[in-house]
């Protein structure tokens, strides 16, 4: 699961990326409203944060544009501007849900985990591919019938490679996908993942089930 955050307060969006990645879901951050336009066009997300005091516009204005342009997500406003009226305009301009601030991070993630659950009913959240089983909303991978335990970015890794089985992802997309724009591609860390996702996985198929593409990526045939 992707989600995206709209923030520009840093102290802020850190403790929520990094909170949100302890508990596997993959986040990008976007400090204003024309980074998280230019993530938005590029990527798919399925869930936003949204601040409303962003230092090149109104998150509210973003929202309305979001909306009218066919965006179904849902969206959680995050912000310190916790009047009545505030929260009834936000939640009718489409918002899903509307946390005050200052948070705990446990209530953003009660509220994240509900509106994933309920966006995901018209949604596929469970991915079967050649004996594996992976269940983004429970955070469960079974392999031929039998639980495996993933670190979180074995599991977002494995989420990626599921997604696009049958197709090549190349360490770029890799790396952007789970590492976002904080990977390195002078690193090796994508190899390591994946040997470690092998090893988790113990996977004695042939053709094996994570594909080496030398000196592009891997693929899940
Ligand atoms: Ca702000």
């Amino acid at each position: 699961m992707r989600i995206l955050i709209v923030e520009d307060d840093k102290r802020v969006a850190r403790f929520v990326v990094k909170g949100l990645n302890e508990n596997a879901y993959t986040t990008s951050w976007a400090t204003g409203c024309s980074e998280a336009n230019d993530l938005l066009s590029e990527g798919d997300y399925d869930m936003i944060v949204l601040d409303l005091g962003l230092p090149d516009g109104d998150g509210l204005d973003l929202l309305r544009e979001w909306r009218r342009c066919g965006f179904n997500e849902p969206v959680l406003i995050l912000s310190a501007r916790d009047r009545l009226e505030d929260r009834i305009n936000g939640l009718n301009l489409g918002a899903d849900d509307y946390l005050p601030k200052p948070f705990s991070f446990e209530e953003l993630l009660a509220r994240v985990r509900s509106q994933l659950r309920r966006s995901s009913k018209t949604k596929q959240t469970v991915m079967e591919h050649r004996g594996i089983r992976m269940d983004l909303l429970g955070h469960t991978v079974t392999f031929e019938g039998r639980g495996i335990d993933l670190t979180n970015r074995e599991f977002a890794l494995l989420e990626a490679l599921l997604q696009n089985h049958g197709r090549v992802l190349t360490r770029t997309q890799i790396g952007e996908k789970i590492w976002d724009a904080h990977y390195d591609m002078q690193t090796n860390l994508i190899d390591v993942y994946i040997r470690k996702l092998r090893k988790n996985l113990g996977d004695h198929h042939e053709p094996p089930l994570i594909k080496t593409v030398r000196g592009v990526g891997y693929s899940m045939p």
